[in-house]
């Protein structure tokens, strides 16, 4: 039994996105008392608070992987022509439903309020500064809040990320007569944009003045380039290769896209299933593997009627890189099909370089220049971290990445599915996550005062983040878990995990940051909570089925509704034993 103290310690959670919300519901449910969540932005949600979300910005999950087992998300409307996507503003109701229907009068909610700095009191727990982001509020409101536990669900994409040569300082520098905005800004900076540009008739698109350049090739770019081109914008987008994505003419069957298929297909750290051997370790298993994903992507071209020698068909490849999204069903106002019709134009294969000194254009590394009025940077996202945690802080708790003290070889991994990777950046061998299972500052372990929400990358964040959160709550309870028994343990493990994410994805790396550094399992997240649930001694692969089903038996979170109660009975059962914990 833990002392019952430990419910009433305090607990701070930084951040109200989906992994936020979750984990303070989870830790609600144990029973703990005085929670406290913090968000700088106006109101929950994260990347889908309502300031950061816009008609015509979609998810990329299907219905049912972007939600919680206690809350039911309606289906969207719609729902069959967009091949189950949710839109951006539907997920901002689905997460504000939740803080209301769990949170509210329950947990303390504290909005529009930055964390400055975090501070760890060895043995004490942590002191967490404040100030108020109200810009209404004519006065600073530094704040000094104390507490026991804390979690970092700070995601990785609330920074963003402005290569120096392109952001507002370069502009003012060359006089740069344009607005420049980046892709985090843009709900709220859509009307200034509007302003600033001249609606163009479709006919006439291919006039000589770009009036909006986006820079980027990942989703942002694509859904914020759709939407001003829906809105007739003269749109230009600049890439050098764009992210993969998902399409399909009917939508996949849920056997195919909410079961494991697509995790056994992608490959785990561990095959632990003669399947997954069968497809990674065989030569014919691999064969079929590599084929199937090139059947996935040449559909998701073809779904959009791509041609060969498109710029649209310069994108990273499925199986090697994270960051896929899922566009659904055909649908003439998406970006590709945008772009097929002229309303949208694509620069590839070179990169926006700086701006140009007449203060009209930017630069691209091909030596061309666009003319424009306005410059979005869908440049991505770096953590918030180094904002928050000062080096010295970040060093004591283990945060950082770190040289790893074993050298693995490259081919750790004998699959045949990898036997070709792409060219990585060799300098990679030098890291290695210290977040062990993506969870805990892999040398803090022991101390069970510290946790990290969202730092799993992940295709399903809603059954993902929920296994994660009662992972949390046991750790924080003291709960009897599958854990390292020292913090050198926990760091060869972070390193093995990190040399199986450099095998897996040589890219992502330098692309990911640190707040997603602890575990890529975008499509294998089925094969990672497996783990989670088998660290906290519950039954894992609960999707069910026989030997020839398994695979495609579709997951459902109402298999992980009753973990609450299931860690309970284990807890009960273990009361009055004697073990090991760290
Ligand atoms: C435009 C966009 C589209 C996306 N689309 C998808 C998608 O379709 N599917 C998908 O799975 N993922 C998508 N993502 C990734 C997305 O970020 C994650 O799915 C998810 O939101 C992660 O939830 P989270 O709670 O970890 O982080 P977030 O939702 O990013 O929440 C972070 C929280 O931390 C708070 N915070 C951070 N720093 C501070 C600080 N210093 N002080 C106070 N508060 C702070 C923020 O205010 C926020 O409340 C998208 C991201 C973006 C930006």
């Amino acid at each position: 039994m833990q002392p019952s103290s430990v419910f009433g310690e305090a607990i701070i959670i930084v951040g109200t996105g989906a992994a936020g919300l979750m984990t303070a519901h989870t830790l609600l449910k144990d029973g703990f008392t005085n929670v406290t969540l913090i968000t700088r932005d106006k109101s929950v949600g994260g990347t889908w608070a309502k300031q950061r979300v816009y008609p015509g910005l979609y998810i990329n999950n299907v219905h049912g992987e972007y939600r919680f087992s206690d809350l039911a998300m309606p289906q969207p409307i719609g729902s069959s022509e967009l091949g189950g996507r949710l839109s951006g503003i539907d997920m901002c109701r689905y997460m504000e439903n939740f803080s209301r229907t769990f949170l509210e009068g329950k947990a303390r909610i504290l909005v529009e309020t930055e964390v400055l700095n975090i501070q760890h009191i060895k043995g004490s727990g942590w002191e967490v500064q404040t100030n108020s982001v109200n810009s209404d509020a004519c006065f600073s409101s530094l704040q000094t809040m104390r507490c026991a536990k804390l979690v970092l669900a700070t995601g990785g994409c609330s920074n963003p990320r402005i290569p120096p040569q392109l952001s507002n300082d370069s502009a003012g520098r060359a006089n740069f007569k344009g607005i420049v905005v980046h892709s985090s800004a843009f709900a709220t900076e859509i009307d200034n944009i509007l302003t600033l540009t001249n609606p163009t008739a479709r006919e006439s698109s291919k006039g000589p003045m770009t009036e909006v350049l986006v820079i980027g090739g990942g989703k942002s770019s694509r859904d914020i380039a759709a939407k001003l081109a829906q809105i007739s914008r003269r749109v230009v987008v600049v890439y050098d290769k764009a992210d993969p994505f998902l399409a399909y003419r009917k939508p996949l069957p849920d056997v195919i896209r909410k079961s494991r298929v697509l995790g056994l297909l992608s490959g785990h750290r561990v095959l632990t299933s003669g399947l997954e051997r069968f497809l990674h370790q065989t030569w014919i298993g691999s064969r079929i593997t590599s084929w199937l994903w090139r059947q996935i992507s040449n559909h998701s071209f073809d779904t959009f009627n791509i041609p060969h020698g498109s710029p649209l068909r310069r994108t990273h490849s499925l199986f090697w890189n994270i960051r896929t999204s899922d566009e659904g069903n055909f649908r003439p106002d998406n970006y590709f099909a945008l772009v097929q019709t002229g309303a949208i134009d694509v620069v590839s294969g070179t990169r926006a370089m700086g701006y140009t000194d007449d203060g009209t254009s930017v630069l691209l590394s091909n030596g061309d220049k666009i003319a424009c009025k306005v410059v979005v940077l869908a440049t991505g996202y770096s953590s918030s971290w180094d904002k928050i945690i000062q080096p010295q802080v970040a060093s004591e708790i283990g945060l950082h990445p770190h040289v790893p003290r074993t050298k693995f070889n490259d081919k750790e991994w004998d699959y045949y599915t990898l036997a070709e990777p792409p060219a990585g950046d060799p300098s990679n061998r030098n890291w290695s996550s210290s977040i062990y299972r993506g969870l805990v500052p892999a040398k803090s372990i022991g101390d069970r005062d510290i946790a990290i929400m969202g730092s799993l990358f992940t295709e399903n964040p809603g059954y993902t983040f929920e296994v994660c959160a009662h992972w949390v709550a046991s750790y924080f309870r003291g709960d009897r878990m599958r854990l390292p028994r020292s913090v050198d343990e926990a760091i060869a493990e972070c390193e093995i995990q990190s040399a199986w994410m450099r095998a897996r994805y040589p890219n992502s790396i330098s692309w990911s940051n640190e707040s997603y550094s602890g575990s890529y399992d975008f499509w294998s997240w089925p094969q990672a909570v497996d783990e989670l649930l088998e660290d906290m001694y519950l039954p894992s692969c609960r999707s069910g089925g026989n030997w020839l089903t398994w695979a495609f038996q579709v997951i459902d979170l109402k298999e992980i509704s009753t973990l609450t109660e299931e860690r309970q009975v284990k807890r009960d059962r273990n009361a009055g034993e004697c073990f090991d914990v760290l």
